[in-house]
């Protein structure tokens, strides 16, 4: 069966057309004005946006798993929730544990997410040891479709020396890939906690001193140069602050190509999220944290002017009622982590595009096609092309709505954006050719694929 999306504002990589678009097997099959209709199943998008399906570079589903601290969404639930908000496909971040091989990550990975997934999806592989047995598996994590690393300078068991981030920028770099790098200063987060806690401050509010600009900004800095020495690009995933941006538009003076991505909780909200009563705020505790007014307006306009690449989310979602409860006494125990992956887009294009920063063309290239080139998956994913998946969202600008945890697809108990008016929402989206949302609703579940990737495309 074919389907036609007749009459829609086409996000095209030179900007919105008015055009026709017809999909047959999966495929887009042509572009154009006043298309044929004959033997099609014909969706009206008259005022409407067509868009590239939506990719989220960074979720965290069914992570610590068989922990106290899971993750409340899996993959059953995350990728439909993703799905709903118009995000086709999650770049999900597999963790091996300590002493066991990334194939071991990637199989644990693969066995959450095959068959369950409702949207496309592939993982980022992370490294928290090194050696020649893990250098190695390189070339074997390529064969499979991997092609993204990230490293931690941050978190107990998970961060890394200098010198084994230097040697793994330069091993993936020889493999076509990129890396992308946590960047908070390990050490100073450890150190201000001691101090936060000695003084008796161990309420929520005292999440943002222990994760403050200056320990971001320094470690962007430290990464960048490592990747000068290198000489390969990198990503900066979560970028929240003016100084690390600061730092990456120095790197990219000197002409260093690297690549930064942020995240639609630091366009929207501020610290005074960790001034709420009570324990609330700890729905706000994420790293790194909620920044000041100056710094979203530095965000916006670095996302003006195409200087943050991509947003994910950094979906990591924890239920309030129970396992952020984990850190009631103390706040650095408090599970790090919010849901946002179903509400990236109506939120982007929100603030973003109704916000008056950014138009609908920069909207897609953050979102669709910056995403897919940088992880390998262009022109397969990120376009309206002919001969693309047909992964499509049909937008609606003028629904206005708001977001309510009751009424979520994500399995958690709250949102940071609770009751936040939306003015706009995703209506209909394709996956695979086939319509798996309608009317904001999810119709058909568990049609994801894993997307095996290329090399990254660097344009920078
Ligand atoms: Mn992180
Ligand atoms: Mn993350």
């Amino acid at each position: 069966m074919s389907i036609l999306i007749q009459n829609g504002t086409l996000v095209l990589p030179n900007g919105p057309t008015a055009a026709d678009l017809r999909v047959e097997d999966g495929k887009i099959a042509a572009i154009g004005p006043g298309l044929s209709a004959e033997g099609c199943q014909v969706i009206d998008a008259r005022g409407k946006l067509v868009f590239p399906g939506f990719i989220d570079t960074h979720t965290h589903f069914e992570m610590n798993k068989g922990t106290d601290r899971e993750t409340a969404d899996d993959w059953t639930t995350g990728t439909r929730a993703a799905l709903a908000g118009g995000t086709t496909c999650v770049l999900d971040f597999a963790e091996p544990d300590h002493g066991c091989s990334l194939q071991s990550a990637l199989d644990a990975w693969h066995s959450r997410a095959d068959g369950h997934a409702s949207c496309n999806y592939s993982f980022h592989m992370t490294i928290v040891d090194w050696d020649q047995r893990i250098r190695d598996e390189l070339p074997r994590m390529t064969e499979q479709g991997i092609t993204s690393y990230k490293v931690y300078l941050a978190y107990d068991g998970m961060r890394i020396p200098d010198g084994t981030a230097y040697e793994i920028i330069k091993a993936v770099g020889k493999e076509g890939g990129i890396v992308g790098c946590h960047c908070e200063n390990g050490d100073l987060i450890d150190e201000s906690i001691a101090e936060l806690k000695a003084a008796g401050k161990l309420s929520p509010s005292s999440h943002p001193l222990a994760h403050s600009a200056v320990i971001e900004a320094e470690a962007v800095g430290r990464w960048l140069a490592l990747a000068e020495q290198a000489g390969y690009p990198v990503n900066v995933v979560h970028l929240s602050t003016q100084r690390g941006l600061e730092q990456a538009l120095l790197a990219r003076s000197h002409g260093q190509p690297l690549y930064l991505e942020s995240c639609p909780q630091y366009f929207t909200m501020t610290d005074e999220k960790y001034q709420l009563p009570g324990f609330e705020s700890a729905k706000f505790v994420f790293s790194p944290p909620l920044r000041k007014q100056e710094d979203v307006d530095a965000l916006w306009e670095a996302l003006s002017e195409d200087e943050i690449d991509t947003i994910g989310t950094d979906h990591c979602s924890f239920d309030y009622a129970t396992t952020k409860q984990l850190g009631k006494d103390d706040f650095s125990q408090i599970p790090p982590g919010i849901p946002g992956t179903e509400h990236r887009p109506a939120i982007m294009y929100t603030f973003g595009v109704k916000g008056g920063h950014i138009d609908v063309l920069q909207m897609m290239l953050s979102m669709s096609e910056r995403p897919a080139r940088l992880f390998g998956m262009f022109p397969q994913k990120g376009t309206l092309a002919v001969g693309s998946d047909a992964d499509i969202v049909i937008f609606d600008p003028d629904h206005t709505w708001r977001i309510h945890a009751a009424d979520q697809y994500q399995n958690v108990d709250y949102t940071p954006y609770e009751d936040m008016e939306m003015a706009g929402r995703t209506d209909t989206v394709l996956l695979n050719g086939q319509i798996a949302v309608e009317g904001g609703r999810v119709v058909r579940e568990g049609l994801g694929t894993f997307v095996s990737r290329g090399p990254s495309q660097f344009w920078r």
